[in-house]
């Protein structure tokens, strides 16, 4: 039996969108990939019961109102419904301890669900000096280092205290709420990484491993194999119980 990857999905007007690469790397990865749509938060018990882990995929940003601020100028569009599905997800997935990886936006959905705080808009909002975080270079180039805390499940993955990552993001995550912490750090700063120390495998990520990995980067196709082989390990062990 393969592990069920439940994905979240963009929405817009016309349609819900998913970039292949993430689909690619749950198959490559040895799972069977499920997208999830907005819209069926009275099901998410069923649908966390069914799914041996979730990804929160990347996308626009999230409604600054979960963390109780009001929109600065510099928010970008934000999609209600998708921050509503997910939300929920993870609320379900955490109780469930079944891992979850949040990719990107997902890292930010991981933080707010969990009582977390976002800048809306790193450039206006953080005083201090800060790298180029949306990066105008192509979708696999690596502009950006994130240097690794020691003693993390993200260390363990990469064997490293550095590494290297792509970055497509104007807001990051602020506040972090226990259980999680920061995993990795920009130079800047920005947490580029957080994970949970009471659940088994949850891991948020501000940078697009599944994009690295078409590019054959060795870090990010570890991350998936962890994120993976953690939601064998999860499946078996209720499926024990
Ligand atoms: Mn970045």
């Amino acid at each position: 039996m393969k592990p069920i990857i439940g994905i979240t999905s963009n929405i817009d007007s016309a349609a819900h969108t998913l970039q292949n690469t993430y689909i690619q790397a749950v198959i490559d990865g040895g799972g069977v990939p499920f997208i999830i749509p907005t819209g069926v938060e009275s099901d998410v018990q069923q649908i966390t019961t069914l799914l041996n882990g979730l990804i929160i995929s990347g996308g626009g940003d999230m409604n600054p109102h979960l963390f109780n601020e009001e929109p600065w100028p510099e928010l970008g569009n934000v999609t209600p419904e998708r921050d509503s599905i997910e939300m929920e997800l993870v609320r379900h997935m955490l109780k469930l301890d079944k891992p979850i990886l949040g990719i990107c936006r997902g890292h930010q959905v991981l933080n707010v669900a969990l009582g977390g705080t976002l800048y809306q808009d790193i450039v206006s909002q953080v005083a201090s000096p800060i790298l180029q975080h949306d990066q105008k270079a192509k979708r696999e180039y690596q502009s950006h280092a994130v240097h690794i805390e020691k003693g993390t499940i993200l260390e363990s993955i990469t064997t490293s205290d550095k590494i290297m990552v792509n970055s497509f993001h104007h807001q990051a995550v602020k506040d972090i709420p226990s259980p999680l912490v920061v995993s990795g750090k920009a130079s800047d700063g920005i947490a580029e990484a957080v994970e949970s120390t009471d659940h088994h495998f949850v891991v948020g990520v501000q940078w697009h491993p599944e994009s690295l990995m078409q590019n054959s980067d060795q870090v990010s196709r570890r991350l998936f194999e962890a994120y993976m082989k953690a939601c064998v390990e999860r499946m078996a062990a209720v499926e024990y119980h």
